[in-house]
This record gives C-alpha cells, sequence and structure tokens, in this order.
C-alpha cells in the first residue's frame, strides 16, 4: 500500500513513512494511492466480534508490510486496554431510529483516543525498530492535546510538544495536559487561537532545517494513521444495527473534518453508508461550504462546543482532492488561495460530487443548549456539547435509515456547560477523580514561529 500527496508533488511513501511524517512536504495531506475494499461476508462476519478483532480486519490492508499480523495484532491490543468500557464504543439508542456512538471511554474521555492511543503503540514499535529519537508537536483545542500526551507520556524515544490557545480550552482539557509529570511532555499555552496553534504548526513543517534538525512528527488529525484508527468505530456499529444487511447513516460532530473523513472511508471500503451528516457549531465554516460552494473563513467566534471552534478546516483537502478526481495541482491551489484571500469557490462539478457525499447541519449555541436539557429529559442521557450538536443536526436527518450519532466527548470534560444546559454537574469517571488535585505545568508562549522553534529546540531531551 503506497500514500500520495494531495498536492502531487510530494514523494510517494509506505504507511510506516506517511504515519511518521504527517504533513507532506509539499503542504498537503497523505492519502493511499487506492482504497482497499473488504466483501460483504467480511463485514457480515464481524457481527459479534470484539473491538479488536474488527480493528484488525478493517486496518490490516492499508498498513503493509509495516507490522507483522501477530505485532499489529498485539499493538491494537493494548492501544484499547486502558478503555473504561468493554465495548470500547459502545451504542445506546436514543429514539426508535436513532442511536448514540459512545467514543468517550478512552482515557482522556474524547474520540480522540481511539486513533492516539493507536498511533502511540505504532510510534513506539517503529522507534524501537529504527533506533530514531522525534520530537512530536501537535496543535490543540483541546482534545487532539490531551490524547497525545496520554499516548506518549514517558515513552524513551519521543518529546511531546503541544500547542493550545491560551484561555480557550476547559479547566479538565488544560488539566489533563498540565499535569502529566513525566519530563518528556511539554505543554504551551499559546496567545492565539487554535487557528494560530494550527498555523505556527504547520509553518513548522515548512520549515525543513527545523523539522529535519528536531526530528519532527506530527500526530493531528492530518496524521493518516490517525483517520485510519477512525474507520474502524464506523464499521463496528454499522454492524451492530444489521450492515452488511441493512444500511445505516452518520452524523458527526465536525471541526478539522477527521473524524466524518474516517467515514467515508468507510464507505468506500465497502461498508454500506446511506448519509454521512457534517454537524458544525456557529463556527459553520464546513456547512456553508456545503451549502454555498464558497469556502469563505469568517474569525472563531468561541463557543460551548471549543474542539469544534475552527475556520480551516485540514482534513477538507483530503476531501477537495477526491472532489476534483486527484487533481493535486488544483486542491494546491485552493488551498494557496485560502491561505492568502481568505477563501475559494468550488468547482460545480466538485460542489455536486461533495453534496452526493455528505450533507451538513449547524447547531447554535442555544440549540446545543436546549438539546442536552431536552435528551436529559427525554432518555436520560447526559450529551456534551459536541455530541449536542450532534444530535440536534441528525433529527434533521432522521428517516427509514437507522442514524448513528457520534458522541465525541464525556459530559464531564465541559461540565460547565452542561450544568448550564440541565443543572446536572457531570462527575469525572472514578478513575480520574484526583484530576482537579494535581499540580500544574505549563510555559505560556506568544503566536510566534521563532520563539516557538527556540523553545522546542531548548527543551527537546538531545
Ligand atoms: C476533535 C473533536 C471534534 C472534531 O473532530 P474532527 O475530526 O476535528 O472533525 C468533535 N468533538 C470533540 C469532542 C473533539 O475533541
Amino acid at each position: 500500500m503506497r500514500y500520495i500527496s494531495t498536492r502531487g508533488q510530494a514523494p510517494v511513501l509506505s504507511f510506516e513513512e506517511a504515519m511518521m511524517t504527517g504533513l507532506a512536504r509539499d503542504g498537503g495531506l497523505y492519502v493511499p494511492e487506492t482504497v482497499p475494499t473488504l466483501t460483504a461476508d467480511q463485514i457480515a462476519d464481524m457481527a459479534g466480534q470484539s473491538y479488536e478483532d474488527i480493528a484488525f480486519t478493517v486496518m490490516r490492508p492499508f498498513i503493509g508490510d509495516t507490522f507483522t499480523d501477530d505485532e499489529f495484532r498485539a499493538l491494537i491490543k493494548a492501544a484499547y486496554a486502558g478503555f473504561g468500557h468493554d465495548a470500547r464504543a459502545p451504542l445506546v439508542q436514543l429514539a426508535p431510529n436513532h442511536f448514540l456512538l459512545e467514543l468517550f471511554h478512552g482515557p482522556t474521555l474524547a474520540f480522540k483516543d481511539f486513533a492516539m492511543q493507536l498511533i502511540g503503540q505504532m510510534f513506539q514499535a517503529s522507534l524501537k525498530r529504527s533506533g530514531k529519537r522525534i520530537t512530536i508537536v501537535g496543535a490543540t483545542s483541546g482534545d487532539t492535546g490531551s490524547a497525545a500526551i496520554e499516548a506518549f507520556r514517558g515513552l524513551s524515544n519521543v518529546d511531546v510538544f503541544i500547542l493550545f490557545p491560551h484561555g480557550r480550552v476547559s479547566e479538565v482539557q488544560r488539566r489533563q495536559m498540565t499535569t502529566p509529570a513525566e519530563s518528556n511532555v511539554h505543554a504551551l499555552a499559546v496567545d492565539g487561537d487554535f487557528d494560530d496553534c494550527q498555523a505556527r504548526l504547520k509553518d513548522m513543517f515548512n520549515d525543513f532545517t527545523f523539522r529535519d534538525e528536531v526530528g519532527l512528527a506530527g500526530v493531528n488529525s492530518i496524521n493518516w494513521g490517525r483517520v485510519l484508527a477512525q474507520v474502524v468505530y464506523y464499521f463496528s456499529s454499522a454492524v451492530s444495527l444489521g450492515a452488511p444487511h441493512r444500511k445505516v447513516s452518520f452524523t458527526v460532530p465536525t471541526g478539522n473534518f477527521g473524524d466524518i473523513f474516517a467515514g467515508y472511508i468507510a464507505k468506500r471500503m465497502g461498508l454500506p453508508v446511506d448519509r454521512l451528516v457534517v454537524a458544525t457549531n456557529q463556527n459553520d465554516i464546513l456547512d456553508r461550504t456545503l451549502k454555498t460552494g464558497l469556502q469563505k473563513k469568517e474569525g472563531v467566534t468561541p463557543s460551548i462546543s471549543p474542539s469544534m471552534d475552527i475556520q480551516v478546516s485540514s482534513n477538507f483537502e483530503r476531501a477537495l482532492f477526491d472532489a476534483y478526481s486527484r487533481d493535486g495541482a488544483v486542491v494546491g491551489q485552493l488551498m494557496d488561495d485560502l491561505k492568502d484571500k481568505g477563501e475559494f469557490t468550488v468547482s460545480q462539478g466538485a460542489i455536486d460530487w461533495l453534496r452526493d457525499q455528505f450533507d451538513s447541519g449547524r447547531a447554535s449555541e442555544s440549540e446545543t443548549l436546549s438539546t442536552i436539557a431536552d435528551q436529559v429529559t427525554r432518555t436520560g442521557e447526559v450529551l456534551c456539547p459536541h455530541s449536542a450538536v450532534g444530535v440536534k443536526v441528525a433529527e434533521h436527518h432522521l428517516g427509514p435509515v437507522p442514524m448513528v450519532t457520534l458522541a465525541t466527548a464525556h459530559p464531564a470534560k465541559f461540565p460547565d456547560a452542561v450544568e448550564k444546559a440541565s443543572g446536572i454537574r457531570p462527575p469525572l469517571p472514578q478513575r480520574m477523580a484526583d484530576l482537579y488535585d494535581r499540580p500544574e505545568r505549563v510555559t505560556r508562549v506568544a503566536n510566534d514561529l521563532a520563539a516557538l522553534e527556540s523553545l522546542i529546540r531548548d527543551r527537546r531531551a538531545k
């Protein structure tokens, strides 16, 4: 299996190389040259299997010879051993044809653990083999950072630096990043918003001298390994609801487009997915793009679902690549326009293709709050604000096909918003109940590339 860049100018890589590289050297994102498919029989066989067994079947065709079958099974097993639920990704029912996929039983209580825990295992195995040292730098709106730190803390060949927007993450998110005591963990509070953090990260990757000097590696949602790990729960949940004999639709609370893109890959692999619905909060650039064909940045307005507060949705580039029949030159031009002019227009052919693949909707702040309250009354389910955005949007897309809405975080990660909406202050699960008592360690830093690079050079172990 070979991986190519969405901008067509970077070297073709193996799975292992694409995973360790993150952003392609031409600024693009790696995608598999072809998407492997599973037969209806292979999908039918998943019924009743463990999450780990399904994960092996789904991901195996993508990893080439990076790991042997035994190695890969062991890595998958280790990745999900720390989850607080035996099913890993349990489904609960909200209404006759509406289901909630709980993706928040991992160590940091958000769906990002599914990918990050596996990436941690795969990085460790690969570095052990090569004897290399790397520096992982990630930008986060809150959940990626804590998931990355949890996955890499204490690993011997890795330093992990996480850039988060100062004052714009929830207290639980911040504490999950600032309380790990391991010396290879570095939490950096940047004076800026999430898009600033993500832009500085991209700048670092485009500074090839720095990139090679520190052995820069990325684990943001653009990392193909992360997208791949997220494909698995589309299969496990759809099979629970009758796939491949029955179609299933999904609604996905979306920011960087990584999670929903994984759903698109599941569909390409042969899973009978009917609709994929993009759900956004008031920062609705994706909903607007799909409705109008114009992608236009308009400053971020902080919301109660901060992990979706975004104007530059990195993984959308992967969808555009397919929408333009994999023409890397066109994709590169659109991305340059977005950077230089703050907008681009999708061609008629490409927008028709995108609308064929994705539906979309947005939920306002008040709709998000009322959805949390409403679900407590109707089902007893306490939703986090991101999941509530999903449920609200999904309610406009219910029909004869079962709808699965992805619950992307545990409500205890966002207790203020949940309490405001419902009067309930959700407690942290027992296993992390002492989070508020642990000492914090964080460095505040300017939104400035040179300052960040010199800090990383100084702090990393040599
Ligand atoms: C990251 C995140 C999202 C958005 O996921 P993308 O893959 O960036 O679209 C939604 N909800 C929560 C809780 C998240 O942490």
